[in-house]
């Protein structure tokens, strides 16, 4: 079985959110369109998230589509920490769309109430019919290859697109939050995370 092929699948970016008295969202890449009239859409998202128990729920979820230009904090809080230990939307511009927070900033957002579950082995499949929507304030969605290619994100372990990754390099310094590296000899004082906005003190350095 050859893992690289399934990296020519194309994907956008997104946040995926719920809500019973605490409300959660989790970085997902894999929300897709399932049919057009009534407009539903599928997500899958991993059995640890803390969002996937409450979209089991409250059948409810929410969806922001991600810009290129999107604040790095976004992918930082949302993709690389976990809603048991905070409340991830604390400190995140929000709006309020039938109930559920969703980005103020945003390629558009949807509601969703959820009218099927599958299971996987490690991720649950939910089919959610949208039942409001938002056009957002951004132009260009942000893809998959984007985030690997442009921004050199990484994917977290909980990802459904998540594989080891073993590229030999020399000296390079990894984020201690969100795992991006970057091949420098020192890092410049006021460097920041460009994935999730963290400075300096959050590098370790790496002898590869
Ligand atoms: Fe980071």
């Amino acid at each position: 079985m050859k893992h690289k092929v399934l990296r020519n699948l194309s994907y956008g970016m997104y946040v995926v959110g719920a809500k019973d008295e605490k409300e959660n969202g989790c970085i997902v890449n894999t929300v897709v369109q399932i049919t057009s009239d009534p407009a539903v859409i599928s997500v899958s998202i991993n059995h640890d998230n803390y969002t996937n128990e409450l979209i089991k729920k409250t059948k409810k979820f929410s969806v922001s589509i991600l810009g290129e230009q999107v604040d790095p904090k976004i992918i930082g809080t949302f993709g690389y920490q976990s809603g048991r230990d905070l409340n991830k939307y604390e400190n995140i511009e929000t709006e309020d769309l039938s109930g559920l927070p969703v980005l103020k900033d945003s390629c558009g957002t949807m509601i969703c109430r959820v009218i099927n579950i599958v299971e996987t082995t490690t991720h649950t499949i939910f089919l959610g019919e949208v039942i409001s929507s938002t056009e957002g304030n951004m132009d260009q969605p942000m893809t998959y290859r984007y985030y690997h290619e442009v921004l050199k994100g990484k994917s977290p372990k909980n990802a459904p697109t998540y594989v080891e990754e073993s590229t030999p390099k020399k000296t390079v310094w990894k984020c201690k939050v969100c795992g991006y590296e970057v091949e420098m000899d020192e890092l410049p004082s006021d460097y920041r995370c460009p994935i999730c906005g963290q400075p300096i003190t959050a590098f370790e350095r790496i002898e590869k």
